[in-house]
């Protein structure tokens, strides 16, 4: 091609996979295109990832950014904030070699454009002061966009913290959301985190165009504010190219080409009568938690795939970055595995979610709202119980809850820390898999399918934002701003 473009994901293994099904498709659907994946050197990318890429789409470049020296590694450190705002560190960090690889990469072939990742921001300056065209890549929904672009709107209309308010937090396209339901990095003003994702909505807005893992049928009134110019302060959003649902696919195992055997096991399994539960690749429960959902899957007397994880030592502390073993004896309710073996079926850390999600045996879905998560039940016609953990995660229940009614939602108890008791995950999945209303919430959701499929076929809103992005990306300037390549 002409030129190549060039994308920057973070390392998270959401963000990054989902980076690399855009590079996927571009080249998919626009074969002569050029597409490189720049990968941070710190921390070491998804090896099994990117080989699998590697095999199925040879001709999608990986270049590896060299070392770094990182000054202190405290900022490595597990807990939430930490990561979040070590991840933003880490790419500043990076800025000086990014810098020389893209005028190095210039010299072979023309840099048409950056695609970064919303925790890349960072290299922002990098690429504009290249002259080259920026763009973001936002894993997430447009109504996740939506309330992203909004927090500098937040910032002046109020003057505290969320943690701080009682009230319903209004943002164009959303259903009003409690305070507690805004991410937690945002949440606290006093918090570094905070600044970060403040200073990316305002570079985001003032980007060549943001390209969402969604369509245009699925978050209608998210997109309409943001193409209203409604969610950033001056109005003039940029371009705004809804290119999904991407979802993984041949990547959700973790190693192995064989079935895995959650498979077999759904195949003996009657239609639709499997409840799934799986939380993301870091999702994890407190001990007491864990017992909870055990008594309640057992009285619910439903048949159940549960991928677990073992509880954190400092259980109510975090919520992410479980130990590797499982101990299942340990954090389950004596004798609950043999009680339910048969109809139940408990995976140990990992689970190919797609490939089970896709199984004709599941009917449900109790899932975190990672948004590869919804994609992927979206994409397959399978209902929701949205059990929200971190992230924008509160937020996505919110808007899949009461603005799409593609998902019932468990409640957590205010007094006891979020925890969501056996009788309220026995109930909320009897009304998922068994009531009127449960039912209702497939019928959209089997609608909602044939959109997304609809969107990715042959002249769909998906591949024609697609195309559009694709040739304004090849007719734009190839002339970087730099001196001594003239
Ligand atoms: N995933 C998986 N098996 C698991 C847990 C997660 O394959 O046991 C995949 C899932 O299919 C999805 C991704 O990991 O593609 C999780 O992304 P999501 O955005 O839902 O959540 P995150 O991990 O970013 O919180």
């Amino acid at each position: 091609m002409d030129g190549s473009i060039l994308l920057y994901p973070s390392p998270g293994r959401g963000h990054l996979a989902s980076m690399v099904e855009l590079g996927k498709h571009i080249l998919d659907h626009h074969p002569s295109s050029s597409v490189t994946v720049i990968l941070l050197s710190t921390p070491p990318p998804d090896t099994h990832l990117i080989s699998a890429v590697s095999a199925t789409h040879p001709s999608m470049t990986v270049h590896h950014l060299p070392a770094i020296a990182l000054p202190n590694s405290d900022h490595l450190s597990s807990s939430p904030a930490n990561f979040i705002l070590s991840t933003f560190e880490i790419v500043r960090l990076h800025n000086p070699t990014l810098h020389q690889t893209l005028v190095s990469l210039s010299k072979s072939s023309a840099v048409k454009a950056l695609v970064m990742d919303f925790f890349c921001n960072a290299a922002f300056g990098v690429s504009a002061s290249l002259n080259i065209p920026t763009y973001y890549y936002f894993t997430s929904g447009a109504s996740g966009l939506a309330s992203f672009l909004y927090v500098p709107t937040l910032h002046v209309k109020y003057p505290d913290s969320f943690t701080d308010l009682d009230g319903p937090i209004l943002m164009p396209g959303y259903p009003p959301v409690s305070p507690r339901d805004m991410p937690m990095a945002i949440s606290n003003r006093s918090l570094k985190v905070y600044s970060y994702f403040l200073e990316t909505a305002v570079q985001m807005a003032k980007s060549a165009g943001l390209i969402v893992n969604t369509f245009d049928s699925f978050e209608a009134s998210a997109l309409k504010a943001l193409r209203d110019g409604l969610c950033v302060p001056d109005g003039a959003t940029p371009p705004i190219y809804c290119v999904g649902p991407l979802v993984a696919t041949g990547g959700g195992t973790k190693g192995g080409d064989e079935r895995h055997e959650c498979l077999g096991w759904l195949d003996s399994q009657p239609s639709r009568s499997v409840l799934f539960l799986s939380f993301g690749s870091l999702g994890v429960f407190s001990t007491r938690q864990m017992k909870e959902m055990a008594v309640g899957l057992e009285r619910s007397q439903v048949r159940f795939l549960w991928v677990v994880r073992v509880p954190p030592p400092h259980d109510e502390a975090r919520r992410m970055l479980a130990e590797p073993e499982p101990r299942l004896d340990s954090f389950l309710p004596e004798g609950f595995v043999e009680r339910t073996r048969g109809r139940g079926m408990i995976v140990e850390s990992w689970a190919p979610q797609v490939e089970v999600l896709g199984h004709g045996s599941v009917g449900g879905f109790v899932t975190h709202c990672g948004w590869n998560s919804v994609l992927e039940a979206v994409c397959h016609g399978v209902p929701m119980l949205a059990w929200p953990l971190y992230a924008e995660q509160r937020l996505n229940r919110a808007y899949l809850v009461e603005e799409l009614k593609l998902a019932l939602s468990v409640t957590e108890s205010a007094e006891e820390d979020g925890l969501v008791s056996a009788d309220e995950l026995e109930e909320r999945v009897d009304e998922l898999m068994r009531s009127e209303k449960g039912r209702a919430i497939r019928d959209r959701v089997l609608a909602m399918r044939d959109a997304a499929t609809a969107a990715l076929s042959e002249g769909g809103s998906s591949l024609s934002a697609l195309a559009e992005l694709i040739g304004l990306i090849k007719a734009g300037s190839s002339e970087l701003d730099v001196p001594d390549l003239v």
